[in-house]
């Protein structure tokens, strides 16, 4: 394991910006037939899947949006669709898909919902026939609300979607406004409680805020209207100016010096209203905690599959690797039989480990014994100087279970995960599909030849 002296840990006198969702870093060109072989460097992490699946299209472009995004083209659309379903019948025949469980299925995008629930019913379908679901097993379509109706949310529910998410950002026009979205407030409000009368086991959205010139008494109307619909669950995200290619970069930056005061308003505010602070950004009304983040995260680590052009397969088989972005030409490679990867990385024991912490600490507890059973040594062990540099900054507390984040570190979870990167990853920022639209790699590998290896 990769050793810091203490002077070597990140300094703390900045907020980490970047949100770590993503890890190991440090992906390139790599032999894609491995992802087929038993990987002996990683022991086994977890007896579950999390499946993701990617709708890239979009009906409406929004200015500040840092993700792949293709203008929708129906036809293509469908045609994407089979391609998908192939690819999520390929990955079934896995020995690591076989023998485990899938908790959580989450459709994204892009637009997810530009799905028609006859394509919805159809990949599930697949899903269903292909891999081993728990009974309870999450079921999420995220939404635009301007894609959707009563009638969609009833059908899609039928096709066996358990849990909406909505891409609010804020119910407050002027906001809306500064972000440049194409929303309405009043028909937010409507499709969310349509949402919650459809019968959904969770209902969600996501919350924007250090919007330009925003106070902490508009922040509060925002959270408000979220409590008082009734949402389940709230993704509450502070606005990263540069991520989001604003062009007002400099009075966003200016807005960054009460970032801090929002953040902890936030915390009070929701967990006085029965909100659980599950992971960083999520909270979560009890018993609608999102599975798909706390599994992949939290102890034990799932393994994923995700599927579809930008999609990022996480953790499989001690791999994580990256589709290529461009949805023509994943449909074109799919047809081809050829893996549509784009790059990815092989771990080493090192990554593995690292991993347990940069995204686990996201979810504000570390159990301990989960990494002794999987490594066979105490994470206070392996990484004794991090631990040590942060319990100076009382930003983590070490006790007998678990490595806890403190309610000072949570302000800095970012640079609390950065501390844990190993060497090859240190300075890597985590990934925007917008940067990896054009890339190719060396070469694609037929997927035929892997798959019959297993
Ligand atoms: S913000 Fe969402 S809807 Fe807008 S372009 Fe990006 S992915 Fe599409």
């Amino acid at each position: 394991m990769n050793k810091y002296s203490s002077s070597e840990i990140l300094d703390y006198d900045k907020r980490g910006d970047c949100y770590t969702w993503c890890y190991p870093l440090d992906l390139s060109n790599f032999n894609t037939q491995n992802i087929w072989s038993q990987n002996e460097q990683i022991p086994k992490l977890s007896d579950t899947l999390t499946l993701y699946v990617h709708i890239p299209y979009c009906k409406f472009i929004c200015s500040m949006c840092p993700f792949t995004h293709e203008k929708l083209d129906q036809r293509e659309l469908d045609e994407y669709v089979e391609m998908l379903i192939k690819e999520i019948s390929t990955y079934s025949h896995h020995k690591i898909s076989k023998e485990s469980i899938v908790t959580s299925i989450y459709f994204g995008g892009g637009t997810a919902s530009l799905l028609s629930p006859y394509h919805v019913e159809k990949i599930l379908s697949v899903i269903n026939w292909s891999y081993n679901l728990a009974s309870n097993c999450e079921i999420t379509l995220e939404c635009h609300p301007n894609t959707v109706d009563n009638k969609y949310l009833e059908q899609i529910k039928d096709s066996g979607i358990n849990r909406v998410s909505f891409g609010i950002q804020s119910f407050q026009k002027e906001n809306i406004e500064k972000l440049g979205l194409l929303q309405i407030p009043e028909k937010n409000i409507k499709v969310i409680s349509d949402a919650l009368g459809v019968g959904f086991n969770t209902v969600a959205c996501d919350i924007m805020y250090n919007l330009p010139e925003q106070s902490i008494d508009n922040l509060r109307k925002d959270l408000e209207m979220a409590v008082d619909l009734g949402i389940q669950g709230l993704s509450v995200y502070a606005l990263d100016p540069e991520v989001r290619q604003l062009k007002s970069i400099q009075q966003i930056k200016e807005q960054q010096k009460i970032e801090k005061e929002m953040f902890y308003y936030i915390n009070t505010f929701l967990t006085n209203n029965d909100f659980v602070h599950v992971a960083q950004p999520d909270y979560s009304k009890k018993g609608h905690e999102n599975r798909q983040i706390r599994d992949l995260w939290g102890a034990a680590q799932s393994y994923n599959l995700s599927f579809g052009a930008g999609a990022f397969s996480e953790s499989f088989n001690g791999f994580t690797w990256a589709n290529i972005h461009d949805p023509k030409k994943y449909i074109e490679l799919m047809k081809s039989n050829k893996m549509p990867i784009l790059m990815g990385k092989q771990w080493d024991i090192n990554d593995a480990m690292s991993r347990y912490l940069v995204l686990g600490a996201r979810c504000l507890t570390i159990p301990l014994d989960v990494y002794q059973n999987t490594f066979g040594i105490g994470l206070d062990q392996t990484f004794k100087y991090e631990i040590t540099r942060l319990e100076e900054l009382g930003y983590v507390k070490l006790t007998t279970d678990s490595l806890e984040i403190t309610k000072e570190g949570m302000y800095y979870i970012d640079n609390i995960s950065k501390t844990f990167f190993s060497f090859s990853n240190r300075g890597l920022s985590q990934f925007w599909g917008c940067s990896l639209r054009d890339k190719l790699p060396e070469r694609f590998y037929e997927f035929e030849e892997e798959s019959h290896k297993v």
